[in-house]
């Protein structure tokens, strides 16, 4: 860089108090020769006297120069600090701001609030925290494009503002997650509820397009600087109501989004078990916690032992025995399903290669591991690599996994059964399957969901739609396996209905690998497998004559 450069601020200010300081030198000079020059040059003009000295007239004309060029300076680095102030500003707001939306970007927003938060206190207010997170929005993005999600997302910005009260502050955090901050009456929070219902009745309204409307939902979590009395509640400051509207947004989700929550203090502790949960369903992962569990599925007529369906069971040694229905969906959330799903199934094929050759596997499979269009190949490899036939394979999907890539799950059904692997449609009736994809997703079964077949405990043994199942699947000549079978009576009248499997725990709860093999054992349906050492010794190292047969491979 050169001194030349316009932009060196510090030569510029040299030069600017250099400039400066001879001009005012040249005003104290002006006074100075001004008070004898002037009035000797005006009598001279008026031919009253003689000539002035040209010596102290040029003195004086120099003077003159020297202070209009000071005058130019000094005007010239006002402007120039203007045009500064002004870029200063712009930057500061640019900074500040959301570029498409021209919302508060999330930088911005903990300022913004904490500046409302002390000109409501000021006033005796209160101040609502409000986060506002779109529920479908990725969907709009991948089917028409980001340029149609940005136009959404200004329409949508746009709707908000029109509600908020004018000095409420309103923020784009990220993607399609928005937040704006309110003053309201303290102790009146009804009244931030009836602009949250504004909104969503705004919402409602279709976003029209040139080209395309689309509908929007949204979740929102609220948090308040005072309690619902109107009183000022223990120390919160914008983070913590950020952090508080952020945890109610978060159970607005869970709850099935599309509504909105205030932050309750019972929130923070749901979150933190969560969190714990999520942390120990990690470790527990790597540390070998998560087991296969059996529940015996037998033929209804004869009581026959045909098989065992695996269910994942979680041995927490800080929270004990924890069923699927706690740890599955986390799992799936958190990205770790088809992980721990493969794991189980490697220790479910090489426990269930010592039973008996005609037993099936059945395994249930989540919606979230069908996405992946490489499953099948994996479960294949994964079958070869234990040496497990496929024949004796079951997969049980839920109606769920249809809403998804249908055309997906249909080949992904076809490339297993063309294996000999059986696939299975779980919990039948509880999804919103149409009898159009029974008929044709090529499915080996159903199972008749336990809700459905415990009405049959009911005075009458009766349920109409355990009988329309049945004679669905009888009319596309499906077999069907009845669930949650709890004692005799639900036996008993599902006897009644024709050939079934069934399974529950009138015939033992689903027990683990070891208590299977007793079971095996006991009934003469065990088999060392071979080249499985541990096994060999395991199914040998009992009291008694037992006749093992060698598992053919
Ligand atoms: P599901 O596939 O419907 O499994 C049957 C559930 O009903 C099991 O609960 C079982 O213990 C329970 N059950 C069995 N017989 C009876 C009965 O007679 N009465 C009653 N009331 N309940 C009975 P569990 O083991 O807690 O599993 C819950 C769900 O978790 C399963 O429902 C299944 O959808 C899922 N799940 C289990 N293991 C896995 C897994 O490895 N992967 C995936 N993705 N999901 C799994
Ligand atoms: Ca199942
Ligand atoms: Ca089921």
């Amino acid at each position: 860089m050169t001194d030349h450069t316009p932009d060196n601020p510090l030569k510029a200010a040299e030069r600017d108090i250099i400039a400066l300081g001879i001009a005012a030198a040249a005003v104290i000079m002006l006074i100075g020769t001004g008070g004898s020059v002037l009035p000797q040059a005006v009598r001279a003009l008026l031919g009253e006297g003689g000539r002035p000295d040209v010596l102290l007239v040029n003195a004086l004309l120099l003077n003159i120069a020297l202070i209009i060029f000071g005058w130019r300076r000094y005007r010239e680095l006002t402007r120039e600090i203007e045009v500064r102030r002004q870029a200063e500003a712009r930057a500061q707001m640019l900074a500040a701001t959301d570029p498409l939306t021209q919302c508060l970007n999330r930088r911005s927003m903990l300022e913004a609030t904490e500046e409302l938060r002390a000109r409501a206190a000021v006033r005796g207010e209160a101040v609502a925290y409000c986060m506002v997170d779109l529920d479908n929005f990725k969907q709009i993005n991948d089917m028409h494009g980001h340029s149609a999600g940005d136009a959404v997302l200004v329409m949508m910005c746009d709707r908000i503002r029109t509600l908020l009260p004018r000095e409420a502050r309103l923020a784009r955090l990220g993607g399609d997650e928005f937040a704006f901050v309110m003053p309201y009456p303290a102790g009146h929070a009804d009244r931030v509820d009836d602009l949250v219902i504004r909104l969503f009745e705004s919402m409602a309204q279709p976003f029209r397009m040139p080209e395309l409307t689309v509908d929007l939902t949204m979740s929102i979590g609220l948090a308040a600087d005072h309690d619902a009395d109107g009183t000022i509640g223990l120390v919160v400051d914008a983070a913590t109501l950020m952090h508080r509207a952020d945890m109610a947004l978060y159970h607005a989700k869970k709850q099935g989004r599309n509504r909105y929550f205030w932050f309750e203090a019972s929130m923070e502790s749901e979150l933190r078990f969560r969190n714990q949960l999520e942390t120990g369903i990690r470790r527990g992962l790597a540390r070998g916690e998560f087991v296969p569990f059996y529940e015996q599925q037998v033929d209804l007529e004869t009581g026959a032992l045909v098989g065992f369906e695996m269910l994942a069971r979680w041995r927490s040694p800080q929270l004990g025995l924890i069923s699927p229905d706690i740890f599955v969906p986390i799992a799936e959330e958190i990205g770790l399903i088809n992980d721990m799903s493969e794991r189980l199934m490697e220790q479910a094929f090489a426990d269930a290669r010592e039973w008996d050759d005609a037993l099936t596997l059945s395994i249930n499979i989540s919606p979230v591991q069908l996405r992946d269009p490489w499953f099948a190949q994996r479960l294949l490899k994964k079958l070869v690599a234990a040496n497990f036939p496929p024949r004796r394979l079951e997969i049980e999907i839920t109606e769920s996994c249809l809403h998804e890539n249908i055309g997906l799950v249909r080949s992904m059904i076809m490339s297993l059964r063309n294996q000999g692997v059986q696939i299975s449609l779980d919990d039948f009736g509880t999804g919103y399957s149409s009898l159009e994809q029974l008929r044709n997703l090529p499915f080996d079964r159903i199972k008749i969901d336990r809700s459905f077949v415990s009405e049959l405990k009911e005075p009458g043994n009766r349920s109409r739609i355990v009988e329309a199942i049945i004679s669905l699947g009888r009319g596309l000549d499906l077999p069907l396996t009845a669930e949650g079978v709890e004692d005799e009576e639900i036996l008993n009248a599902l006897k009644a209905m024709g050939r079934l499997k069934a399974q529950g725990y009138f015939y033992g709860q689903p027990e683990d690998a070891d208590a299977v093999r007793a079971r095996l054992r006991a009934a003469g349906k065990l088999t060392g497998a071979p080249g499985d050492p541990a096994a060999q010794q395991r199914a040998g190292g009992e009291d008694g004559p037992t006749l093992y047969r060698i598992a053919r491979p």
